[in-house]
């Protein structure tokens, strides 16, 4: 039984809706020769980051970009993965560069993505790029692509300003819970972030007008923990076991509890279908940000 007025948000829609503003805007660029360029670098062979990087890969060249995939060993040398980027940063077809994570051991993963060019940056991890964030400058870097397709969601319900509203964010990681207080905060709500060493989490969670759940932890936020009519952006993706089914099937849920969380809040966003397809829409939105900066272009805005 949902709430009557409870809005469940269709990240998969609004993510099409961001991708449909993409390709007409590749289309106008095509005209004048330019074609966005990602370039997708990945170590080994883990199924999961395959996957990744192939549904990436895929969704570049529905947009009409052009797509490069590097592959190297899981035993590449962090001085020849370096030299991999290096030749990407002076190459001019391409405008984005993402190396998927978790690389492997023996390599230096913050090393690495401080040697991609802050230009190219599309998944806004570079040190110059979370400055720019850190300082509220928001049209010259890149934001890293989970938070800015929740801050999209966001804003459909709550317009652009967001003065005089109470956001709490559960989670402080550099890609998710970080980003997404500074974006909250660039838009004036007022921030509280909590993390594990938080006490007393569902109190600040109950003030909470707009709470975005980021934690990694299956259902852990129960209806009694949100605000009537808030709006809930819940980030989580974890895969459980499903009990009464044939052992090994599994479903993926959220952080937050949607069937309870469903009855109190105002707007909600589901798991799968909710945040899961903004991140991979940012991903080309960045990608096309970075091809229009290259070519003096204006950066369409979703
Ligand atoms: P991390 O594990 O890097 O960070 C989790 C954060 O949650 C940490 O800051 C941790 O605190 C905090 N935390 C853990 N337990 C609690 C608790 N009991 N109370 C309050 N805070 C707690 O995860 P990510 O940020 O990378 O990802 C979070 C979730 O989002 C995961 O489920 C992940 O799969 C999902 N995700 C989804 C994406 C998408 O596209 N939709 C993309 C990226 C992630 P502390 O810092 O103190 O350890």
């Amino acid at each position: 039984m949902r709430r009557i007025g409870c809005r469940v948000i269709s990240g998969k829609e609004i993510a099409e809706s961001v991708l449909d503003r993409v390709k007409a805007h590749t289309c106008s660029l095509a005209v004048d020769g330019i074609r966005p360029g990602l370039a997708v670098v990945i170590v080994g062979s883990d199924p999961a980051s395959q996957v990744y990087v192939a549904s990436k890969a895929k969704k570049a060249d529905e947009c009409g970009f052009l797509s490069i995939k590097h592959e190297l060993s899981e035993d590449v040398s962090e001085a020849k993965l370096l030299e991999v980027i290096e030749s990407l940063n002076f190459d001019l077809s391409v405008h984005g560069i993402l190396v998927q994570l978790p690389l492997p051991g023996h390599i230096n993963t913050g090393k690495v993505i401080q040697s991609i060019s802050p230009e190219k940056d599309v998944d806004g991890f570079h040190f110059m790029n979370v400055g720019r964030l850190g300082t509220g400058v928001l049209d010259s870097g890149f934001v890293p692509c989970t938070p800015a397709g929740a801050m999209i969601l966001i804003q459909r319900i709550h317009g652009q300003d967001l003065s005089g509203l109470q956001a709490v964010v559960l989670g402080r990681s550099n890609i998710v819970g970080k980003p997404m207080a500074n974006l909250l905060l660039t838009a004036n709500s007022t921030v509280t972030v909590a993390h594990s060493k938080t006490p007393n989490v569902e109190a600040l969670c109950r003030q909470a007008d707009i709470l975005v759940a980021a934690v990694g932890h299956p259902e852990m936020v129960r209806a009694d923990w949100i605000k009537p009519g808030a709006t809930v952006i819940d980030v989580g993706i974890n895969r459980i076991g499903v009990r009464e089914a044939i052992s090994g099937t599994t479903r993926l849920v959220g952080d937050v509890d949607f069937d309870g969380a469903v009855e109190r809040a105002g707007a909600i966003t589901p798991v799968p279908g909710g945040v899961g397809p903004m991140t991979i829409a940012m991903l080309m939105a960045n990608t096309l940000s970075a091809a229009c900066r290259a070519h003096g272009r204006s950066v369409p805005s979703y």
